[in-house]
């Protein structure tokens, strides 16, 4: 699911949010359920002293970013936190290790 996400980001922000990997950007998730079609995850993309809510679901994504909110794509925020959630279940799979899901209390 969250593949297919990345599938559908336009390549240069595919690219901006490689380079936010490579710059150190931090996802501090908030809340990760996995569902049936996949995992609904939600949190903030911090760096630089910016700040933006993202949500994941198998029903759609959300960022309060200007380019999601309105130029309605999926923007390069939603493309790193794709690409930092695969990349958590890649360390936790070969850790041998379940990826955790995190509920807000
Ligand atoms: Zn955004």
């Amino acid at each position: 699911m969250l593949r297919k996400v990345l599938s559908k980001v336009e390549e240069g922000r595919f690219s901006r949010a490689l380079v936010g990997l490579q710059q150190g950007w931090q996802f501090e998730v908030r809340h990760r359920v996995f569902v049936q079609r996949g995992v609904d995850v939600s949190g903030y993309v911090k760096y630089a002293g910016k700040k933006y809510g993202v949500t994941i679901q198998p029903t759609g994504c959300f960022c309060s970013c200007e380019d999601a909110l309105v130029r309605r794509v999926l923007c390069k925020h939603i493309a790193f936190v794709a690409m930092a959630e695969l990349a958590y279940y890649a360390a936790e799979r070969s850790a041998h290790r379940q990826p955790e899901e995190v509920r807000p209390t």
